[in-house]
């Protein structure tokens, strides 16, 4: 298949309403939209990324009053929570309705709804007028693409267009929080942390991976199987570090990356290092740091495990799962 390469969002929208695949930026990090009422397409969406047909995508709305197009209901604390914080990096799965497709929603009977806060995604959404299933726009397993370029390393060839936009500013994925039962709970880790959703609905708990793998292996209902496989990877091994690798050998640090918030003596030994001013920053350009150690072939990276504050958090468990463990 030949990609094209657009800047145009009525032809992403055109696309994506005659079953096609576009890579468009979001706040979070470039999304793979497909059409969510459209199985075929969204079938062809899960063979262009190799992603697992157990795990679920995310469905993306121009504006949170749509919220009726994907969603059968919207209980009062999800009300709540898309009053607060949509448009945002903020995914409320909600129960699902029927038209949309039950491949978007690996058979769940929930749907995750996003509604992203960039002009050209909205644009995009509100010209196309259908519901946008939009998982990252990388191959499964790789590190998501925070560039047009790295979406192009990746997908070129596999998908009918590529949105020529500027990178994305937030960097990692979306907060997902499943509002389907009583008390709101935090599924993955984002941008909007834990104590953000908390000042709206004081309930809001946390369900961690572990507490997904427990149910795993018991044999429970898994709420979020995407959490479960590996992720963010590059080829390059990933080392995670609390401090940095002081006294490294000059062997080592050359066919080695590093990156992290510290300068420290012996920096300059590593062949590829980069200190991020702030964690917005390392959330910002950690993928992309991972893609550059593997353009240029690094055998190793060492990652400094960011601090647990506001989207610190979300980038350690990210940096986690980067590692495979
Ligand atoms: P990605 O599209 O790569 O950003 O991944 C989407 C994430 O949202 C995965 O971790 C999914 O498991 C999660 N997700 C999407 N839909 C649902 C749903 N209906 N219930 C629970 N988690 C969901
Ligand atoms: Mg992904």
């Amino acid at each position: 298949m030949l990609t094209e390469y657009i800047d145009s969002t009525e032809r992403a929208a055109e696309i994506i309403r005659m079953g096609g695949l576009v890579a468009f930026p979001t706040e979070t990090v470039f999304g793979l939209g497909v059409d969510a009422t459209n199985g075929d397409a969204v079938a062809k969406l899960f063979q262009a990324k190799g992603r697992p047909s157990n795990n679920p995508l995310i469905v993306h709305l121009d504006d949170g009053r749509h919220w009726a197009r994907a969603a059968a209901e919207l209980p009062t604390v999800a009300e709540a929570l898309l009053d607060a914080f949509c448009p945002g990096p903020l995914t409320l799965v909600l129960p699902k309705r029927q038209i949309i497709s039950d491949e978007v929603t690996a058979g769940l009977a929930t749907v995750g709804v996003r509604i992203p806060d960039h002009p050209i995604a909205r644009a995009i959404l509100r010209t196309a007028a259908v519901p946008v299933a939009a998982p990252s726009a990388n191959r499964s397993g790789r590190p998501s693409g925070t560039t047009w370029q790295a979406v192009s390393e990746d997908l070129d060839g596999r998908i009918d267009a590529i949105f020529t936009a500027d990178s994305t500013t937030i960097g990692i994925e979306s907060t997902v929080v499943d509002c389907s039962s009583t008390h709101p709970v935090v599924l993955r880790p984002g941008a909007i942390t834990l104590e953000q959703l908390q000042q709206v609905v004081p309930q809001t708990r946390e369900f961690g991976p572990v507490e997904e793998r427990r149910r795993l292996v018991s044999g429970e209902p898994v709420n979020s199987p995407g959490i479960l496989h590996p992720h963010y990877q590059p080829r390059a091994e990933v080392i995670l570090v609390e401090v940095p690798p002081v006294g490294i050998s000059v062997g080592v640090s050359a066919v080695s990356a590093f990156c992290g918030t510290e300068e420290f003596e012996g920096l300059h030994e590593f062949a590829l290092a980069k200190i991020f001013g702030s964690l917005e920053d390392y959330a910002g350009g950690f993928y992309e740091f991972l893609r550059e150690v593997d353009r240029r072939a690094f055998e190793r990276v060492f990652v400094q495990t960011a601090s647990e504050d506001g989207i610190g958090l979300a980038l350690r468990d990210r940096q986690r799962r980067a590692a495979g463990t």
